[in-house]
C-alpha cells in the first residue's frame, strides 16, 4: 500500500504582494459586484466595503462625502497621533499652572 501524490489538500496560490497596509485583503475587487472605497490614508488603495468595516449606510455616506475617506486602520493611526499631541498639550498646560 504505497500510494503517493493522492493527497486531497490543495494548496491555493498565495499572492505575496508587499502591501504597505495591514488592512487590504488579497481578494481582488470586482467593480461590478463589490462595493469598494478608496482610502486616502496610509493605504492609498481601494478596499472592499466589508474589509473597511463599513455598513451599507456608512459606505454610501462616505462615498457621497466630499471628504477623503480614511479606513479604520488609518483613522486609528491618526487618532493615536492626535491623542499624543493632546497629551503633550495637557502636560505643557499643567506645567504653566
Ligand atoms: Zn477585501
Ligand atoms: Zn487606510
Amino acid at each position: 500500500m504505497s500510494k503517493s501524490g493522492s493527497k486531497s489538500s490543495q494548496k491555493k496560490p498565495v499572492n505575496k504582494n508587499s502591501s504597505p497596509s495591514q488592512n487590504l485583503c488579497a481578494r481582488p475587487i470586482n467593480d461590478d459586484t463589490d462595493d469598494s472605497i478608496f482610502c486616502e490614508g496610509v493605504c492609498k488603495d481601494w478596499m472592499h466595503r466589508t474589509c473597511a468595516g463599513l455598513s451599507k449606510a456608512a459606505f454610501e455616506s462616505a462615498r457621497e462625502s466630499p471628504d477623503d475617506y480614511f479606513c479604520h486602520y488609518c483613522d486609528s493611526r491618526c487618532l493615536k497621533e492626535e491623542i499624543k499631541a493632546l497629551k503633550w498639550r495637557i502636560s505643557s498646560l499643567e506645567a504653566e499652572l
